[in-house]
């Protein structure tokens, strides 16, 4: 559901304009989806670099064991 930033009217998601105020409501209203994307984005990349960070763990752990396991 759209909200009009002006006068606070509820819209329908094609609105360009507010049926009360008349106030331009397309483009304001296009800032939060861009940031939830952005959002969306930066918690794809905060999960991948976590998924990066544990695999890299991984294999820095089993290189250690096999470095122990070989020297004994
Ligand atoms: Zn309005």
């Amino acid at each position: 559901m759209k909200i009009c930033p002006t006068c606070g009217t509820k819209l329908d998601e094609d609105d360009i304009f507010c049926p009360e105020c008349g106030a331009r409501v397309d483009k304001k209203l296009k800032t939060p989806f861009e940031k939830q994307r952005m959002k969306k984005i930066s918690n794809f990349l905060k999960g991948f670099i976590i998924f990066f960070l544990f695999i890299l763990i991984v294999f820095i752990l089993l290189a250690f064991v096999g470095t122990m396991i070989a020297r004994r």
